[in-house]
């Protein structure tokens, strides 16, 4: 077992020792009664149930003699490689639920060897989850259905793969293995003085390969968000052959291989390398933060920003909820706005975006500039960044005193955002206050685009004792049925998985979901890559 393994929590997101401990979590539980206006008192800090004392599932396989070298049926990891981090993952995790459990983890050591674990499932009927970080929130590592309609089911960990193998200084560009985790690759690529530059909340504990696989929003607000912008070539080893795609900048010869492996959220093969664009890392930055009476007006402000052709790095606005339970700002919308280059010092493109955001009826401090590497931060801003950081913690520990705290995301054009505010935060109110008695809802752009924002809602509400699955799944429903009614895509980055399938189903025109099942049974003829994924089940599931 990776070394890693056991510092992680084996229910939560992160590192165990960076959980909230006991007296936190009281001084949370105060602070979600006021913020909830619910009696104090009415949450006590329970604790997960040790991996020792767990439910795993047994194995039902021994690793086959041509994958034992790296391949384990150990409860521990098998217990590990179970679930991503939705919400109802950590829930039945800290329950010590782990009826899921994979029956073989393999961790394969090169190319080779996950050619291998797919010859032997192909071969077996088995099926393969790949495994980059497991945060998936969308159900994307949970092999459903896989006890009953597969002899095995093995989770496909790429954590070995983390090399960055080539860098090309000249075309900016880098190959890096597909297991390679955030802070890793950006480790060996600082040695060449670049950075991959692709920051998801979920940065630390999550890989190239299942950014990619999900295509991953990172924290360039505005330009190349998704992963796909910085996608140059991949590889994928699939069941019917390797597919690589040729380094290029761009082309338009036809539909594009990058295209259809980017979201393919390992049911069309492995993704084992790609060729990334990267850039300097920045000298200059500059940040500042903007703050607005009513939302209307941010919400202009945002968009003539992105509008602008200014393209800031970060145009973060919080609606004045999530500003105040964050402890940015109360009870004022917040815009928080940065800029960062590796090439030239940024005043002209801050002071035009700030005199857009005062022409929107915004006020601010002035701004801040940093250069050679120093952070911009402070203020607003940095009460924001440590927020924001600290934000994934607050999730398992709220579960822990019997709260359901989870997000949603979406991405809207701008004309439709108003409504769509109104009947998404109306909709999840009113549900979290018919089955939970209270609950609250705060929203913010976590990505703006010349034609809409990317809203991104935190939800919280307190659990009835017994009752919080069915509660969680509830909420989830009346947050999804709101967004697609409301013109909205079920998922801006967080993927489709198994749990929004139902929504992206409402969304996608029928003829093409016909071409990507028959692109799955080209391509995995025995449906043994992560069925169920994108509703794909493999070769009976061209309907
Ligand atoms: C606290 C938190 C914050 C998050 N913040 C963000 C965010 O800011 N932006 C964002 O986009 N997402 C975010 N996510 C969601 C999640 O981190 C992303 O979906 C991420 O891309 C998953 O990467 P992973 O390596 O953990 O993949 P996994 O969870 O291991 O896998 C996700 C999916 O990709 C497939 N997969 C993984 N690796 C490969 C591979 N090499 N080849 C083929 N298929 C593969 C899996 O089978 C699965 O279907 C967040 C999640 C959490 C828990």
């Amino acid at each position: 077992m990776p070394d890693d393994d056991r510092q992680r929590s084996h229910w939560a997101w992160g590192w165990a020792h960076k959980l909230p401990d006991e007296n936190a979590r009281r001084l949370l539980a105060a602070q979600v009664s006021a913020l909830l206006g619910v009696p104090p008192g009415g949450f006590a800090p329970r604790e997960a149930v040790p991996l020792a004392a767990a439910r795993i599932a047994p194995s039902r396989a021994a690793p086959p003699p041509a994958l034992a070298a790296f391949t384990t049926a150990d409860d521990e990891t098998r217990a590990r490689r179970t679930y991503g981090r939705a919400w109802r993952d950590q829930w039945r995790g800290f329950h010590g639920d782990f009826a899921a459990a994979p029956d073989l983890v393999a961790r394969p050591r090169d190319e080779r060897e996950v050619e291998g674990v797919l010859e032997w499932a192909a071969a077996s009927g088995a099926w393969v989850v790949p495994w980059g970080g497991g945060t998936s929130v969308v159900g994307g590592v949970e092999a459903v259905g896989g006890r009953e309609r597969a002899p095995a089911v093995v989770a496909l960990d790429l954590g070995a793969l983390e090399q960055v193998l080539e860098v090309d200084t000249v075309s900016r560009a880098a190959r890096i293995q597909a297991g390679a985790l955030g802070p890793a690759l950006e480790r060996q690529l600082a040695a060449h003085g670049l950075t991959l530059r692709f920051f998801p909340q979920s940065f630390e504990h999550s890989t190239l390969g299942g950014w990619i696989a999900t295509r991953a929003g990172g924290h360039y607000a505005t330009g190349p968000t998704h992963i796909d912008d910085l996608v140059e070539a991949v590889r994928l080893v699939t069941p019917t052959g390797v597919w690589q795609s040729r380094r290029l900048p761009a082309s338009g010869a036809g539909p594009s291989p990058d295209r259809l492996a980017l979201g393919s959220e390992g049911a069309f093969g492995v993704i084992t390398e790609a060729w990334v664009r990267v850039v300097p890392r920045p000298r200059w930055r500059a940040s500042a933060s903007v703050r607005f009476a009513e939302l209307a007006a941010a919400v202009d402000a945002a968009r003539a920003i992105a509008q602008s052709g200014l393209w800031p790095a970060n145009c973060r606005l919080l609606d004045a909820r999530e500003a105040t339970i964050n402890m940015v700002a109360q009870n004022a919308c917040v815009l928080v706005l940065g800029f960062e280059s590796a090439d030239h010092a940024l005043e002209p493109w801050m002071e035009r975006a700030l005199a857009i955001a005062r022409g929107a009826g915004g006020e601010h401090a002035p701004p801040q500039y940093r250069d050679e590497g120093g952070r911009a931060g402070g203020g607003e801003a940095g009460r924001w960044r440590e927020a924001f950081l600290a934000g994934p913690y607050l999730q398992p520990a709220l579960l822990s005193l019997g709260i359901i705290a989870d997000t949603f995301e979406t991405a809207c054009t701008w004309d439709r955002f108003e409504s769509l505010y109104r009947d998404v935060t109306g909709a999840v109110r009113e549900a979290a206050r018919r089955l939970c008695g209270a609950g609250e809802i705060s929203c913010r752009f976590t990505h703006v685009y010349s034609d809409g924002p990317a809203p991104y809602f935190t939800f919280i509400a307190p659990a009835r004792a017994g009752e919080e699955e069915r509660q969680w799944a509830e909420l989830k429903r009346a947050a999804s049925d709101a967004v697609i009614a409301a013109g909205g895509t079920i998922t801006h980055h967080h993927a489709v998985g198994r749990t929004h399938e139902p929504w992206w189903r409402k969304e996608r025109p029928e003829p093409f979901y016909r071409a990507l099942a028959a692109a799955k049974a080209a391509i995995d003829p025995k449906g043994i890559m992560n069925p169920g994924v994108l509703g794909l089940t493999g070769g009976d599931a061209a309907r």
